[in-house]
């Protein structure tokens, strides 16, 4: 029945309106959702691919959904098939446990990660102690280590801009990290025209930056970044404790070699993952966080 079948991206959602940009070409379509997806308990998503009509007076219908890869609540987005972690070397200092809990999260929802320190300019005005400076190069360390990428940046001079935009090439990206760290004025830097606005006014109207707005695509030409920072709920709420070892890649790898299944590597005999921290294979930070997050959940169970 539908003739003028065209496929595309929803780019933002908005009153009920689903805005969707064709898959070969710049146009966007103002479309409503056919009534089928309530019905099916069903919603569209920003990110969604997605089949859609035009009707006579120009606006569209969007008429089905391609299955997603990923789905992110916060911010509701589909198809996000990159994170970028971003933490500043300095103001605020690095915190390598909200790291790995940051990491936890985006392992846990299946979407490859990558970490960018950001302020790196903050060094050559000698804003670097050396507390930041052991801190940025452990991150290097570490991660590298565990196969992340880690891109270095300053939004103030421009610097580690253009690979950080390389890496975006092709994807449905979306940033993380705590407030504070330049998220919004990496974007800003990455989109040549782009003022989302950053710390400085939000901080004097006392209040977060993205409470009343709707997640929109930012076309970065090539690739797309949700212009809303993703994982800013890091309770682990919705994780099981079987779930929290699958999210650290090195805990991952070993734990089939544990002697019991659901092994908690914390006193089992046989366990493949305190043989490896004592032989030094793994890193005491990671597993130190891994045990506080694992006391954090037992303690989130037993109050619930
Ligand atoms: P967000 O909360 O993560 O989005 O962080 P913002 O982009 O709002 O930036 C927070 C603060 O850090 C602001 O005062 C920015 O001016 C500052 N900032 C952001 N990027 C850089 C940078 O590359 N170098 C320096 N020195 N400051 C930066
Ligand atoms: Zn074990």
């Amino acid at each position: 029945k539908v003739s003028n079948q065209e496929t595309g991206m929803i780019v933002k959602a908005l009153s009920g309106y689903y805005y969707v940009k064709a898959e070969n070409g710049e146009e966007v379509v103002q479309c409503r959702a056919r009534g089928v997806f309530k019905k099916r308990g069903e919603s569209p998503l920003v990110g969604d691919k997605v089949h859609y009509s035009i009707t006579e007076n120009g606006e569209g219908t969007v008429t089905e959904l391609f299955p997603r890869s990923t789905e992110l609540i916060r911010p509701p987005v589909a198809n996000v098939d990159l994170a970028i972690l971003v933490f500043s070397v300095t103001e605020p200092s690095l915190n390598l446990q909200l790291l790995d809990k940051f990491l936890v999260h985006i392992e846990h929802a299946g979407i490859p990660a990558v970490l960018c320190l950001s302020k790196q300019d903050l060094e050559k005005e000698g804003g670097f102690t050396e507390e930041a400076a052991e801190a940025a190069a452990s991150v290097n360390r570490i991660y590298r280590a565990l196969g992340y990428e880690v891109f270095g940046t300053s939004s103030r001079k421009g610097a580690g801009i253009h690979e950080l935009k390389e890496r975006l090439q092709g994807h449905l990206a979306v940033f993380a990290g705590q407030s504070g760290v330049g998220k919004s004025s990496l974007l800003n830097a990455l989109v040549p025209g782009l003022t989302l606005e950053t710390n400085e006014i939000s901080n004097r109207l006392g209040r977060g930056k993205h409470t009343t707005r709707h997640v929109e695509l930012i076309d970065i030409g090539g690739g797309y970044v949700a212009d809303t920072p993703g994982f800013s709920q890091l309770d682990f709420g919705e994780l099981g404790i079987e779930d929290l070892s699958y999210c650290f890649v090195e805990l991952r790898k070993l734990s089939p070699d544990c002697k019991f299944r659901g092994c908690t590597h914390v006193h089992e005999p046989g366990c493949a993952v305190l043989a490896a921290l004592e032989s030094g294979d793994i890193e005491k930070s990671r597993y130190d966080h891994y045990v506080q997050f694992l006391s954090e959940m037992k303690e989130i169970k037993r109050r619930y």
